[in-house]
């Protein structure tokens, strides 16, 4: 399965895509000016797929994901570009139509289990009400089905944990909850943002391993979204880099990880702890991410490329790389 950037002359959504963005424009209107915080992100996730989106904290990738669950807030606004989500375009719906989409057949976990569960609700009514808002059950057969979730999760003695309240709950337990609730009415996507970044790197594993065994066993596609671009090859088979509100670099796990092209990538790869780099200096990707209200007018990573030439003031668009990936970079 691959995710695909779509050629410029599809209109109808692809057979085998569960979601494709298209063109997608998220901005901020600010006192100083428009931030264009996702500009021109296209990408697809096939049924059942797994796709990451990672980049650095500001590279548009949250917003990414907000913007396709439809949850921007003002002064953010979607300014263009479509989300199709089973055929359907989610920027265009109304409010209502989305939420009867949104918590059934697309779900999001976020970073902060805390600020997805409500403090003064035991966890098994909050896992229930999930399952209540879109499914016609009783009160005593959503608390049942409530405790296989959490079974489902891994969480030991499920019968016992669904009459206690969030702060009884580790941080690790706490997400597996966020997970379970996300899951009540077995959505077609699940995008999971940052799901581990609040946990300690013990947890993190074991939240990965259960996203793993999830996606064996129920056939929900995962977008993940990441600034690490190690968990994203964990989990996902195709990933899509971004940079300053733009897709660079897009292409299979494999082909991202193993032989990266655009200097970003490149930049991203070699900062994370790899086995073969021990005893050897982790490197950083210089300088920092540019001011979103200043951004370069061509290659927004110019700043601090290390491969920077003069053609790089001149925006490099998305283009086939001829190898099955898309990368944005004069170079390729
Ligand atoms: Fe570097 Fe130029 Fe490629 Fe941008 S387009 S990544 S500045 S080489």
């Amino acid at each position: 399965m691959t995710a695909g950037v779509r050629a410029e002359s599809e209109t109808a959504p692809r057979d085998d895509v569960l979601l494709e963005v298209r063109d997608l424009q998220t901005h901020f209107k600010t006192r100083a000016g428009v931030v264009r915080a996702v500009d021109g992100v296209s990408f697809a996730v096939p049924a059942g797929a797994s796709v990451g989106i990672v980049g650095e904290s500001g590279s548009g990738k949250s917003v990414t994901s907000l913007s396709i669950m439809r949850l921007i807030s003002s002064p953010g606004f979607i300014a263009g570009g479509q989300i199709l989500f089973q055929g359907r375009d989610l920027a265009a719906l109304s409010e209502r139509e989305v939420q009867a989409i949104r918590g059934r057949d697309l779900a999001l976990v976020f970073q902060d289990p805390m600020s997805a569960l409500n403090p003064v609700y035991t966890v098994g009514k909050q896992v229930a009400e999930s399952l209540r808002a879109h499914q016609k059950l009783t009160r005593q057969a959503a608390l049942d089905r409530a405790v296989e979730l959490l079974s489902m999760v891994g969480i030991p003695a499920p019968e016992r944990r669904v009459h206690e309240y969030p702060h009884k709950l580790s941080g690790g337990m706490r997400q597996r909850v966020t997970i379970a609730m996300a899951l009540a009415n077995e959505p077609s996507l699940l995008i999971l943002d940052e799901p581990t970044t609040a946990l300690d790197v013990t947890i993190q594993a074991q939240i990965l391993d259960l996203v793993r065994d999830l996606r064996r066993r129920v056939n929900t596609a995962v977008l993940l979204i990441s600034h690490d671009i190690g968990v994203v090859a964990e989990i996902c088979e195709e990933v899509v880099v971004m940079y300053g509100g733009r897709v660079m670099e897009r292409g299979s796990v494999e082909q991202v990880t193993k032989n990266p092209r655009h200097p970003y990538t490149v930049g991203l790869l070699n900062s994370i702890p790899r086995p073969e780099m021990k005893g050897r200096k982790l490197s950083t990707i210089g300088g920092t991410v540019p001011n979103p209200l200043r951004m370069p007018p061509g290659c927004p990573f110019q700043p601090r490329c290390p491969k920077a030439m003069d053609i790089c003031s001149s925006k490099p668009e998305l283009s086939e790389a001829g190898d099955g990936r898309q990368i944005a970079c004069w170079l390729s």
